[in-house]
């Protein structure tokens, strides 16, 4: 089974806050890289409308690679609290 198939089995609690958060006032100005656009094995970074950086946090595998590679440091992350987030399962 490919790797898309194995995460269409994991389910997602949300909570009303998002876990991921971004700082706009550093991404959209001193970003040139975007590095979290490439790395997210979820795919789940795009561009708004304005071309901001957003992330569609609801499908967050709870890696935390954006936030290792977020050399300016414009991601608030922290794990969903305790009972949401992703829940794996193998099939
Ligand atoms: Fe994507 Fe992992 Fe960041 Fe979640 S923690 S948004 S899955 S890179």
């Amino acid at each position: 089974m490919k790797v898309d198939g194995k995460l269409a089995h994991n389910l997602f609690k949300l909570d009303k806050e998002p876990h991921i958060t971004i700082n706009q006032s550093v991404c959209a100005t001193l970003c040139t890289k975007r590095v979290c656009m490439t790395v997210c094995p979820a795919d789940l970074y795009d561009l708004n409308e304005t071309g901001e950086v957003v992330v569609n946090w609801e499908g967050c595998l709870e890696c935390g690679t954006c936030m290792i590679c977020c050399e300016l440091g414009a991601l608030s992350w922290h794990y969903p609290r305790s009972g949401f987030g992703v829940q794996y399962r193998r099939s």
